[in-house]
């Protein structure tokens, strides 16, 4: 299948990637010169703008930082509507507003094109490995119409309702993210300020009911678990500055059904403090440096 990819950076560029190794032509573009030479290095074909990349494809994929970013990819003069076919579908992975989807497919609609939300879980990993999740929202044929292009980059493709609710589900899972990791950063700062061995305290949460991805996977107390971004100086990983903006995301969602996020807004605060004070590009369970400022921390993985 032909195939329109816009946006080749930390997660677009390898699940671009997956899309030509499952056999598929893709034809590319992201403001960056580079992102879009190693694409085509790979066998991609480059495109001079979203409208080049959309022009001949049979499908056309977003996955860009931010909702701004979608809109002006999807509407400006030599944007994707001003190349597409009718009839083509558009999804669009980055993790926006559900207002916004909205406002995207009403204008997609009006030129003959479905607008699918497919926001991932999985992150860089997953996108290289090809197993991300797909939270897809959009009618039942357009879902069956782009299922079979997701399932090259992903091993879970779930349809989660209307047009919006794939990021309804990604909003709501990554409030629970930001939350729980908060909660074991404070647990395990508590737990080692009070003198049990971290490890020790890390291995009966995991085996307890305090288990969670935060505490088996992502666990922000350095040391405890090998893998973790706590365990090398909190690089790689989900960036601080990405989390605020998911948090961001569903506060203002929040407020638009007036439905209460007590502990997504108070956690958003942390993740703020942290931004402010330069930790914006760390892994979010640098957290954890919020209940740990005495120094203790440089034993176990430096506070950089
Ligand atoms: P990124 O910043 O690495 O990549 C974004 C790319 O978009 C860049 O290459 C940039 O040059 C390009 N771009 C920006 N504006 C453009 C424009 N007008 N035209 C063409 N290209 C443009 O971001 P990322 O980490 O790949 O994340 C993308 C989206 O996926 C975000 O919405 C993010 O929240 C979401 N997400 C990220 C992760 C993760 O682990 N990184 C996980 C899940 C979801």
């Amino acid at each position: 299948m032909k195939i329109g990819f816009i946006g080749l950076g930390n997660m677009g560029a390898p699940m671009a990637l997956n899309l030509l190794k499952a056999g598929h032509a893709v034809s590319v573009f992201d403001l960056s010169a580079q992102a879009v030479r190693t694409l085509a290095d790979a066998g991609a074909q480059a495109a001079g703008s979203p409208r080049a990349a959309a022009s001949e494809a049979e499908c056309v994929i977003t996955m860009l930082p931010a909702a701004p970013h979608v809109r002006s990819v999807l509407t400006a003069d030599d944007g994707i509507l001003a190349g597409i076919a009718p009839g083509v579908p558009i999804v669009d992975s980055s993790t926006i507003d559900p207002a916004t989807v909205k406002a995207c497919a009403e204008l997609a609609a009006r030129h003959g094109n479905a607008f699918v939300d497919a926001p991932v879980s999985g992150g860089t990993g997953g996108a290289a490995t090809g197993t991300l999740t797909f939270m897809v929202g959009g009618s039942a044929s357009a879902y069956e119409q782009v299922k079979p292009v997701l399932s090259a980059m992903g091993t879970n493709i779930v349809h989660c309702g209307d047009t919006g609710t794939g990021q309804v589900a990604k909003i709501c899972n990554n409030l629970v993210l930001g939350i729980s990791m908060a909660g074991v950063a404070e647990a395990m700062s508590l737990g080692e300020a009070l003198g049990i061995d971290t490890k020790v305290l890390g291995g009966i949460i995991n085996t307890s009911t305090g288990r969670c991805w935060s505490s088996d996977t992502y666990n922000p107390m350095p040391g405890v678990i090998d893998s973790a971004p706590s365990s090398r100086g909190y690089s790689g990983g989900f960036g601080t500055d990405l989390m605020l903006k998911d948090l961001g995301l569903a506060t203002d969602a929040a407020r638009s059904v007036r439905q209460p996020v007590y502990l997504g807004a108070l956690a958003q605060q942390l993740y703020q403090t942290m931004s402010t004070h330069g930790a914006g590009r760390l892994d979010f369970s640098a957290v954890i440096r919020l209940y740990r400022q005495d120094g203790r921390e440089a034993s176990g993985g430096g506070a950089r």
